[in-house]
């Protein structure tokens, strides 16, 4: 039974292990298929590639990138895209320079509810990589304003925190678009239809599915048995490629296991085998 993790991050956005770091952990954890998948950057797939040279595990290119979809915020994975596709890279450049002007109203309003934490200081516990909201929680754990990652999320950064500043991105099309240009397969991810009931999922999937998009991340390190076979058969339904992975962000979401999730993650190799042939691989 093969072992993959479709769903990965490393220091170039907001996981904790670098991507060497993150191929060794997971040829020590037996995969044999891994697909590093930052957010809104591809940076960190050649040190992964280098790193896997003389493996027998495959890594898949892949990245994660925001959109927004009938006003609310939703994840597209890509896989198989060309990380050196430049029209690809000019258009994630843009991507993340609304990132970060997000992170400017984030801190004035941490600032104004008397948590004194800078931009410096985040880009310090970001590392080399993509800064995130994760990234602001560590810091605000680190200086003492809070106590832990999901508290940080709950009461300041989610989208029910003060301090919540929404993030203007492209409309899902858009993305859907950048990664088919790229020459890889659009995914939506861990679709969990937040406040959507299974008609309004299975209307918008419709819509999606119209606007390029190829397939659904089935499985995912948190989902029951009952969301994944929801999954299934919105997947079946619309003839859509499936995916899976754990998400993993290494000490930034420790109950989360590279390769397992939360402990019942299983890909069907055969999964990756229709992935590989739609993106002609
Ligand atoms: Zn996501
Ligand atoms: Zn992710």
């Amino acid at each position: 039974m093969s072992r993959i993790d479709l769903h990965t991050h490393t220091t170039f956005s907001d996981g904790s292990f670098s991507p060497t770091a993150l191929v060794d952990l997971a040829t020590q954890q037996g995969l044999d298929i891994l697909a590093i998948t930052d957010h809104d950057t591809t940076e960190g797939l050649a040190e992964a590639q280098e790193a896997t040279k003389g493996l027998s595990m495959e890594l898949i290119p892949g990245i994660e990138l925001s959109a927004q979809f009938q006003n609310r915020e939703m994840h597209i994975l890509g896989y198989f895209i060309n990380p050196t596709d430049p029209h690809f890279q000019a258009r994630l450049e843009t991507h993340r320079t609304t990132r970060i002007g997000r992170l400017h109203q984030i801190l004035d309003r941490l600032q104004a509810l008397g948590m004194d934490i800078s931009l410096a200081e985040v880009e310090l516990a970001s590392g080399t990589g993509t800064i995130g909201r994760p990234h602001i929680a560590q810091v605000l754990i680190d200086k003492g304003y809070i106590k832990t990652m999901k508290d940080a999320f709950e009461q300041l950064l989610g989208s029910r925190g003060k301090a919540y500043v929404p993030r203007i991105v492209p409309e899902a099309h858009e993305i859907i678009e950048w990664i088919t240009d790229a020459g890889g397969i659009p995914i939506l991810a861990h679709p969990y239809w937040e406040g959507y009931n299974k008609e309004d999922s299975a209307t918008a999937c419709q819509t999606l599915v119209e606007q390029g998009l190829r397939g659904l991340e089935v499985f995912y390190g948190t989902f029951s048995a009952r969301h994944i076979s929801f999954n299934l058969g919105l997947a079946k339904r619309f003839e859509l490629l499936m995916t899976g992975g754990s998400d993993f962000h290494g000490t930034l979401k420790p109950d989360i296991t590279l390769g397992k999730g939360k402990g019942s993650l299983h890909v069907p190799s055969k999964l990756v085998e229709q992935l590989r042939i739609a993106a002609g691989q």
